[in-house]
């Protein structure tokens, strides 16, 4: 009832910033699958409310992540339980409450299984700086080594909060990525950077006998620039535009 009322007195602002929000998670999920980082309907994207910290939206079990719609998103508070929406929720919504629970920092979560990515979390090896992506990712990627199994508990998704610490992502070993962001322009465009960074890595790996990387002073100095929000945003804004343009 409490739900109802507050849902009633809530503002015209309020209600246009979800509108938007949700509005960005349909794109992020259509530009997500335009970059390949759909598995059938699993993956999902969520993003904390601006006016409450403690819930978040989801995409919907059941839709791949170009279904997402207005009407199919969840909204749901930091210990998984469904606050409003009818659609079947995803089991492992525990990724998604437990890192926003453990980093107040951080606003939008994105799991996929982005196959370069599942590629390099089997190897166990570091992410290194063999192009720019790599040099974003390089030393911001975490590894959680618990399980190949769905995250389908707080303890899982706890799990996975603390392999991510205070990285940019975790790699679920054999099983995926989790890319996070402030907002979801950066956890979109971080998913694809981080995918492409695993498959020139493992190029690279494979060839065999690379190069050194440069120095940590460069590569810090360019990760500096290459992970400016302006940066994310303009990327996003135009991978949203390439998805309309496509779609006609
Ligand atoms: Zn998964």
């Amino acid at each position: 009832m409490a739900k109802k009322s507050s849902k009633a007195t809530k503002s015209d602002k309020t209600n246009k910033a979800h509108q938007d929000i949700k509005q960005q998670m349909i794109m992020a999920g259509k530009v997500l699958v335009a970059e390949g980082h759909d598995d059938f309907t699993r993956g999902h994207i969520s993003m904390r409310l601006p006016d409450d910290p403690n819930l978040f939206f989801m995409k919907p079990h059941s839709m791949g992540l170009d279904e997402i719609t207005m009407a199919n998103i969840l909204t749901i508070d930091l210990e998984g339980n469904v606050v409003a929406g009818s659609a079947r929720r995803h089991s492992e919504v525990y990724i998604h409450s437990e890192i926003l629970k453990a980093r107040p920092d951080l606003n939008c979560v994105i799991h996929t299984h982005s196959p370069y990515s599942v590629a390099l979390s089997g190897l166990g090896r570091p992410m290194r700086a063999y192009s720019q992506p790599g040099a974003l990712f390089c030393g911001e990627v975490g590894l959680y080594t618990d399980t190949i199994a769905l995250i389908r508990s707080h303890a899982m998704g706890f799990g996975v909060a603390k392999a991510l610490g205070l990285h940019r992502a975790v790699l679920l070993k054999n099983h995926g990525p989790v890319v996070t962001g402030k907002t979801i322009a950066e956890a979109v465009v971080g998913a694809i950077m981080l995918e492409n960074a695993a498959m020139i890595q493992l190029a690279v790996e494979a060839a065999g006998d690379p190069a050194p990387e440069f120095s940590r002073d460069d590569i810090a100095k360019l990760k500096g620039e290459v992970g400016q929000p302006e940066q994310f945003q303009i990327n996003f804004d135009y991978l949203v535009r390439r998805v309309k343009r496509r779609a006609g």
